[in-house]
């Protein structure tokens, strides 16, 4: 029998009484590692009073002292590192080197956040009127939920949630029910920092949880990250309840190639993005746009090698480059687009369909995969697979390969790689995109810049972490105030201005 994972809710392990329950995978082997109860409406509703239960005494405790408990979770992670990123990877199947990387990204934002006091500093204006002076604050929401995906269990809540306690609000996370084991360590470690019971939550669950959060009137805030349906549902729903929200979704990834780029460099930098993770990434390159047919020979001559020998194997293995995909059901899924290419009349340069890793038989396993002339109208061109599946598409001049990009539904992430500055300049004015790179092929921003995509990558508004981070998660007030109480004024019945 395998172990039962629980919610986290009030600072203690809740086991839940749904009496629903879903399977997690580790994808290297194809067993099941454990079950995770899968929270009802009463059990969203017990997180969410909780949160509610501990936000006055949260909202009213300095900055300081809350980044003091952010300095000593940020430790905590450092110390527990290595057992983080073994929980991303076993669950996940990301190479171990890989979920390290995505545990340190997250914990960036940790370093931010410890800079609340700082980060929350308001403006003052002195004598915006005779003796009449006015200053700004901004001041936490409540309670506000995360809603993650499956392919960075431990990055993903801390783009969210570090940011939030540190401005002040309680935190409800609704994690993927697929990966649930690094969240709830880590709320475990913010206990363990000092972080008082009910300020953060973490609840197991799916739809049923999510629709329960986000119509509960006790939620101020929703941040949600995972498919663009489910983010789109998900911004509907909560903006109708007058809940603020930043949805983040799907992406479809294009990185132009130029005539003058370094094909060396360019080529090192698909094999990364486009395999790495194996392509369960949000910011994954999927569409290499070659600008002229020499380009894209030279190329698919370069690419092909490279991707027939990505070592494939568990994640805990040393020198695999590539894991499992995260359950058998998304490996059909990708194994289906990969069909659908074929039948669609692209051209199939490397089959990753069938790859058999000889000591994981039952492993959710798939070799990389190449198409070269994939058209736009084709759907593996128009949907996102989120699979290690890179199509190459053939554009005449950089135009056209600007065109394309702008005209794709999603515009999360793109990238030019060229030795021109006048291209590359141009590029990064007029492309419809929320993170751009020059030369570099994945433009994560850092923790005190800002992440988010356009178009239908990202519904709402502020992006997350950085300071639109502390904007969303908190909301400003404006005060007007006359000192001494001594002056008569007498009424004014217009307008205020000043004399
Ligand atoms: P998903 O949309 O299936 O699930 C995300 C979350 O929503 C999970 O917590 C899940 O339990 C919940 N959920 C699923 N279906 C739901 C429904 N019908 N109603 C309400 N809640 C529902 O996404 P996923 O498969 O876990 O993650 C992969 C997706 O996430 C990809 O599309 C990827 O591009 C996207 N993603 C985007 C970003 C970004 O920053 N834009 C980052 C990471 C992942």
């Amino acid at each position: 029998m395998s172990k039962t994972l629980y919610h986290y809710i009030g600072g203690r392990r809740v086991e839940g009484t749904s009496g629903r329950f879903g399977d997690v995978f580790d994808p290297s082997t194809g067993a099941v590692s454990a079950r995770v109860p899968l929270a009802s409406a009463r059990e969203a509703a017990a997180a969410v009073e909780a949160a509610a239960a501990a936000f006055p005494a949260w909202r009213d405790t300095p900055p300081l002292q809350r980044a003091r408990i952010l300095f000593r979770f940020k430790e905590l992670l450092d110390r527990n590192l290595d057992q983080l990123a073994l929980l991303v990877s076993t669950e996940h199947g990301k190479v171990l080197s890989d979920a390290r990387g995505s545990v340190v990204r997250g914990l960036e934002v940790v370093e931010f956040a410890c800079a609340a006091p700082h980060l929350l500093k308001g403006s003052f204006s002195e004598n915006v009127g005779r003796e009449v002076d006015s200053h700004s604050m901004r001041q936490p929401l409540g309670v506000c939920v995360g809603i993650t995906p499956f392919n960075f269990p431990a990055m993903v809540p801390m783009w969210m949630f570090p940011l939030a306690i540190a401005c002040g609000n309680s935190f409800v996370l609704k994690i993927s029910e697929k990966v649930p084991s690094t969240a709830l360590r880590l709320a475990e470690l913010l206990t363990e920092a000092g972080l008082p019971d009910g300020v953060m939550n973490v609840l197991n669950g799916d739809r049923e949880a999510v629709d329960a959060l986000l119509t509960h009137p006790g939620v101020a805030g929703v941040s949600f990250v995972g498919s663009t349906p489910v983010a789109e549902h998900v911004h509907r729903i909560a903006s109708e309840r007058g809940k603020r929200v930043q949805a983040l979704g799907g992406a479809k990834n294009h990185m132009v190639i130029m005539p003058d780029a370094d094909l060396e460099q360019a080529v090192d930098a698909l094999i990364g993005s486009a395999y790495g993770s194996a392509g369960e990434r949000c910011m994954a390159i999927s569409v290499a746009l070659a600008v002229g047919d020499d380009v894209a020979d030279a190329l698919i001559q370069r690419l092909r090698p490279r991707v027939e020998r990505l070592r494939v194997g568990p994640a805990s293995e040393a020198d695999a480059e590539m894991g499992p995909l995260v359950t058998r059901e998304h490996l059909e899924r990708v194994v289906s687009y990969i069909d659908l290419g074929v039948a669609e009349g692209a051209e199939l340069v490397v089959d990753g369909r069938g790859l058999r890793v000889e000591s994981h038989p039952n492993g959710f396993f798939l070799g990389g995969t190449l198409f070269d002339r994939v058209a736009s109208d084709m759907r593996i061109y128009r949907e996102e697979i989120f699979g290690p599946v890179l199509a190459v598409v053939r554009t005449a001049d950089f135009e056209s390969a600007l065109k394309l990009v702008n005209e794709h539904e999603y515009g999360n992430g793109t990238a030019i790689f060229t030795r021109d500055g006048d291209t590359a300049r141009s590029f990064a004015s007029r492309v419809q995109a929320g993170m751009v790179g020059i030369n570099v092929p994945i433009p994560v921003p850092m923790a005190y810049h800002s992440f988010g995509g356009w178009k239908r990558s990202m519904f709402g508004d502020t992006h997350v972490h950085g300071m639109e981070g502390v904007h969303f998660y908190t909301r400003l007030k404006t005060i007007t105030s006359r000192w001494p109480t001594g002056i008569r004024a007498g009424a004014d019945f217009h307008m205020p201005i000043m004399k």
